[in-house]
């Protein structure tokens, strides 16, 4: 996807933070942090969201998991916990249309979701 700016994240013409990288994802630091940590897990391949996910992309969901836990680590998150937030479409809050997790850390999170 020639102008989707996570998939350009991904080709390495805009930077970013990186915290983790595998063959299948790559976890980099959100622009606009929410909280002290705040990471987003994005798959190599573009998926608009996860109403893009099919029995052609699904394999994805696991390594997206995978990395959200070594992210955790990375960042020491794990000790205390973290959310895991993903917005589906617009109506959710969903800006960039290319599948992500946002993985939030780093201070005492509101029992609340919204
Ligand atoms: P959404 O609202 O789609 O769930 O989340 C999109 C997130 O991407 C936002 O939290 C926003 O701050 C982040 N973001 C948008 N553009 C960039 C960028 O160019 N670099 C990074 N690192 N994060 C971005
Ligand atoms: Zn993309």
């Amino acid at each position: 996807m020639e102008n989707c700016i996570f998939c350009r994240i991904i080709r390495g013409e805009i930077p970013s933070a990186k915290v983790y990288e595998d063959e299948h994802v790559v976890a980099f630091k959100d622009i606009n942090p929410a909280t002290p940590v705040h990471v987003l897990v994005v798959p190599k391949t573009h998926i608009s969201s996860l109403e893009g996910l099919n029995g052609e992309n699904i394999e994805n969901v696991v390594h997206i998991h995978r990395a959200i836990k070594k992210v955790a680590e990375i960042t020491g998150i794990n000790k205390d916990g973290y959310r895991v937030i993903v917005n589906c479409g617009e109506g959710a809050g969903q800006t960039v249309f290319h599948l992500h997790y946002h993985v939030l850390g780093g201070t005492k999170l509101n029992e609340k979701i919204i």
